[in-house]
C-alpha cells in the first residue's frame, strides 16, 4: 500500500480524498495556490506545498509544479481528484515516467475515451448501445447533409475532442445544418485545436443516466448501478439521485451488466462512468468519464462502498474481491450541488463566509470544504459544497433533503440553497418526472 499521497486538486474533493487516506492510515500531501493557502484540506493534510498564482494554469494545471512537489514530499503516489489534470493523458505519462502511481486509468485508455470518435467506435464494438449517428468523423457538408437525411432531423454536431458542453451545435432542420456544422468546426477548433466533428441524432427529451463503474485492470469489474443527473442548466449538472426514478430493475441489470462486460474486456483500471440518454426505455452511450465524478457519493451512499479507497486499493495494484452479487443496493440518495452563485441571476458571488453550519442526522453528509471566516476565492469553480441526503426510499429522502436544506446555513455570500428549496417544492420534480431540458425550463418559468 502507499504510504503518501499527493492531493492534486483543491477544494471539497481534495477534503474527501485526504478523508479517505486518513481512513487507510497513508499520509497525504496538499497542494495549493497561493489563493488556497488557507483551505480546509491545506489545513488537514500531512504536508503541504504551494505549487504557484492563485490562475489554475500556473497552479492546478501546473505539471512541472505537481510533480517537484512530489518529489520533495516523497509521495507515491497522486490522486488527481475531477477536473484539472485528471483526465489528462500527457500528465499520467509524465507522473509514471517519475515512478509514481498515478491513481486512475492508463494514459491509452484516457486517450481512447478523451477522443468521442474513438470512444464511441470502441464501445459500439464491444456492444454497448450508441445514439444513432455518422460512422465516425464528418469532414464536409455534403457528408453531413446526407447522414442528417438518412438518421431524420433534429440532429447534433459535436466535437470528438469536446467537453464540458462546448462545440455542440443542433441542427432542428435542413436549413440550419451548415450553419450548425460550421460553427460547431470552428468553435471545437478554437476551444480544443482540434476541429474533428461527428453527428448524432438529437433526442428531444431524454434523461441522462449514468452508469458507475469499478475495475481492477485485471478484467475484474463490478458495476455499482446508476446515477440520474437530468437536472442540469447550461450542461452542467445540479442535483443527481440514485436510483433513477424512470428505471426499471431488469433494465438496470441489464445495462448494467453490458457495460462491466466492456469495461472488463478493455482491461480498465480504476473508477469509471459511462454516460448515457436515455429515452424511450432506451440507452444511448454518449461518453465516457475516466475519473471520480462530483456526484460519486450518491453511489456510495446507496451501496455503502467508498469509492475513493476503491480507486486506492485498485491502484496500489489489490485484485477487486468484490463481486457483482455482494453489491447490494439500498434506499435512495440525493445531492443537491451548492454553488456560490445568485440563485436567481447565477452571477458568481465569492468573498467572505461569515457563518457556515451544515445539517446532520441519520442519512446527512455534507462535503465542503467551507468553514466560517474562509472566503471562497473567485478563480475556481463556484462549488462550495455538496449536500447529500440517503433514506429507505424516495419519498423519505425528499423529507430528509427538505429539513437539511432548511437547516443549512451559509452567510456573507450568496448561493443556490434557496434554488434546491425550490426545487423540492415542485410536483414533477417530487415525481420524478424531469428530463435533461426540465431545469432550464424550470429556472426560466419562475
Ligand atoms: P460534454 O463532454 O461536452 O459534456 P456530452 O456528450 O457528455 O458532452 O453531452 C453533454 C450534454 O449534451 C448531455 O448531457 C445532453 O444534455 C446533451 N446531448 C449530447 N448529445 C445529445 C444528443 N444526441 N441528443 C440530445 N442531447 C444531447
Amino acid at each position: 500500500m502507499f504510504e503518501k499521497i499527493l492531493i492534486a486538486n483543491r477544494g471539497e474533493i481534495a477534503l474527501r480524498v485526504h478523508r479517505a487516506c486518513r481512513e487507510m492510515g497513508i499520509k497525504t500531501v496538499a497542494v495549493h495556490s497561493t489563493a488556497d493557502a488557507d483551505a480546509m484540506d491545506v489545513r488537514l493534510a500531512d504536508e503541504s506545498v504551494c505549487i504557484g498564482p492563485p490562475s489554475s494554469t500556473e497552479s492546478y494545471l501546473n505539471i512541472p509544479s505537481i510533480i517537484a512537489a512530489a518529489e520533495v514530499t516523497n509521495a507515491d503516489a497522486i490522486h488527481p481528484g475531477y477536473g484539472f489534470l485528471s483526465e489528462n493523458a500527457k500528465f499520467v505519462d509524465i507522473v509514471t515516467a517519475h515512478g509514481i502511481k498515478f491513481i486512475g486509468p492508463s494514459a491509452d485508455h484516457i486517450r481512447l475515451m478523451g477522443d468521442k470518435i474513438a470512444a464511441k467506435d470502441t464501445m459500439k464494438k464491444l456492444g454497448v448501445p450508441c445514439v444513432p449517428g455518422s460512422d465516425g468523423e464528418i469532414k464536409t457538408l455534403e457528408e453531413a447533409e446526407r447522414i442528417a437525411k438518412d438518421i431524420g432531423y433534429p440532429v447534433i454536431i459535436k466535437a470528438s475532442a469536446g467537453g464540458g458542453g462546448r462545440g455542440m451545435k443542433v441542427a432542428e432542420t435542413a436549413d440550419a445544418l451548415s450553419e450548425a456544422f460550421s460553427s460547431a468546426r470552428s468553435e471545437s477548433k478554437l476551444a480544443f485545436g482540434d476541429d474533428a466533428v461527428y453527428m448524432e441524432k438529437y433526442l428531444s427529451g431524454p434523461r441522462h443516466i449514468e452508469i458507475q463503474i469499478l475495475a481492477d485492470g485485471k478484467g475484474n469489474v463490478v458495476h455499482l448501478g446508476e446515477r440520474d443527473c437530468s437536472l442540469q442548466r447550461r450542461h452542467q449538472k445540479a442535483l443527481e439521485e440514485s436510483p433513477s426514478p424512470a428505471l426499471k430493475d431488469e433494465l438496470r441489470q441489464q445495462i448494467g451488466a453490458t457495460v462491466a462486460k466492456a469495461i472488463g474486456d478493455m482491461k480498465y483500471e480504476g473508477v469509471g462512468t459511462i454516460e448515457f440518454l436515455f429515452e424511450n426505455d432506451e440507452f444511448y452511450f454518449i461518453e465516457m468519464n475516466t475519473r471520480l465524478q462530483v456526484e460519486h457519493p450518491v453511489t456510495e451512499m446507496v451501496t455503502g462502498i467508498d469509492l475513493v479507497q476503491a480507486q486506492i486499493n485498485v491502484a496500489a495494484g489489490f485484485p477487486l474481491t468484490l463481486k457483482q452479487e455482494d453489491i447490494v443496493f439500498s434506499g435512495h440518495s440525493i445531492e443537491c450541488r451548492i454553488t456560490a452563485e445568485d440563485p436567481v441571476t447565477f452571477a458568481a458571488s465569492p468573498g467572505p463566509v461569515h457563518e457556515f453550519h451544515v445539517p446532520g442526522g441519520l442519512g446527512v453528509r455534507v462535503d465542503s470544504g467551507l468553514y466560517s471566516g474562509y472566503s471562497v476565492p473567485p478563480y475556481y469553480d463556484s462549488l462550495i459544497a455538496k449536500l447529500i441526503v440517503h433514506g429507505k426510499d424516495r419519498e423519505e429522502c425528499l423529507m430528509r433533503l427538505g429539513r437539511s436544506l432548511e437547516e443549512f446555513v451559509v452567510s456573507g455570500i450568496k448561493t443556490t440553497l434557496p434554488l434546491h428549496q425550490e426545487l423540492l417544492l415542485n410536483e414533477d420534480f417530487r415525481k420524478g418526472d424531469y428530463n435533461i431540458h426540465w431545469l432550464e425550463k424550470f429556472i426560466e418559468d419562475r
